[in-house]
């Protein structure tokens, strides 16, 4: 499940080593995510596509 940051509202895989506490799980990645490249952490470099995300 994505983690939203409240901090910056950036979006992060849940093993994201930036991980803090306070972040918040989200079942649906923002509306204003339409690419893989829109996610911006490093930590979402495992995955290959927008598509691969969703699938889990
Ligand atoms: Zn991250």
């Amino acid at each position: 499940m994505p983690l939203m940051s409240d901090d910056d509202f950036t979006v992060h895989t849940d093993d994201c080593e930036k991980q803090e506490g306070g972040w918040m799980p989200i079942s649906d990645l923002p509306d204003e995510v339409s690419d893989i490249e829109d996610l911006e952490c490093e930590c979402w470099s495992a995955f290959d596509s927008l598509a691969a995300v969703q699938n889990g």
